[in-house]
């Protein structure tokens, strides 16, 4: 495993690999590392020649400086467990090598799937998330990148971009990793106490109590009876929508073929996201 921690040391490195015409997968990441971005990286060391990990705490995405200063940073944890995966390019780089002072970069039309849901409630998180895979793209140059469904609107919003700006990439969606008991893997996770961990089971239980709706139920029948379930738990919610997968619609009296799931809830200070397609 190599570990580079400046943009120049990384584009040298890689330019062997390019020059040997070996593909790259790359899988970005803001640390903390758990079982959910090692299946990233495992999927991506099956499929491609030299897998590149970025470790980086994109200040352009937190909505609130408070969330940014607490958002778990534990670089030497996630080191040894990159080096158990394989001969990964791991790329930990300063706020200056990702956002140059020459960098030209204006806010992107994503054609609103970034206003609703997540945007909606994180205000330019989409555009923060645009601007920094943008710009690792740009210095990585991956043939496959790879991003997990739990951000399942992300990689909407990802792909939309790629495409927007006609990039080579493919982009790979991997299935959410969850802790035996339902729990979606987070970095946030690490925040919670083991009675907020209870607590929080509350997202999973939802989205397995609102797939027995579907059949019987219309979406909004369905999204009220999952508020109602989710408000007996602990967690304060934030939304919960059905949506289609595709375009990011709310759901009301038709199911479509990719309905999809999304909620976001806070435990405590801290805020949660999951999601199911149905
Ligand atoms: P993050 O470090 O939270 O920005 O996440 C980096 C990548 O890992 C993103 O593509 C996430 O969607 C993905 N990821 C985070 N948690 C999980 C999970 N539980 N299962 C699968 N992928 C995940």
């Amino acid at each position: 495993m190599q570990i580079f921690q400046d943009k120049q040391s990384l584009l040298q490195a890689l330019q062997e690999i390019k020059a040997e015409e070996k593909s790259i997968g790359f899988v970005p990441t803001m640390g903390a590392l758990h079982d959910g971005h090692i299946a990233l990286v495992r999927s991506a060391l099956r499929v491609t020649d030299k897998v590149v990990v970025s470790i980086f705490v994109n200040p352009t995405q937190f909505n609130t400086a408070s969330d940014l200063d607490k958002y778990p940073r534990t670089l030497e944890a996630d080191i040894a467990l990159l080096k158990k995966e394989g001969d990964i390019f791991v790329f930990a780089p300063a706020v200056s090598d990702i956002y140059p002072e020459e960098d030209l970069f204006a806010p992107f039309d994503l054609e609103g799937i970034d206003l609703v849901m997540e945007g909606k409630f994180r205000p330019g998180h989409f555009q923060g998330v645009v601007h920094v895979v943008r710009n690792l793209f740009l210095i990585v140059q991956p043939q496959k990148a790879f991003f997990g469904l739990k951000d399942f609107q992300q990689v909407a919003v990802i792909r939309l971009m790629t495409k927007k700006l006609s990039l080579p990439i493919e982009i790979i969606a991997c299935a959410i990793e969850r802790a035996p008991n339902g729990l979606a893997l987070s970095s946030r996770n690490l925040r919670l106490t083991e009675s907020q961990k209870e607590d929080a089971l509350i997202l999973f239980q939802t989205l397995e109590f609102l797939k027995k709706l579907t059949r019987d139920f219309s979406p909004a029948v369905s999204r009220e009876k999952a508020i109602e379930f989710f408000k007996k738990g602990k967690l304060e919610l934030e939304y919960l929508e059905l949506v289609s997968g595709e375009t990011l619609e709310a759901l009301d009296q038709n199911w479509s073929a990719d309905s999809t799931c999304c909620i976001a809830a806070f435990c405590g200070e801290v805020r949660l996201i999951d999601t199911t397609p149905l």
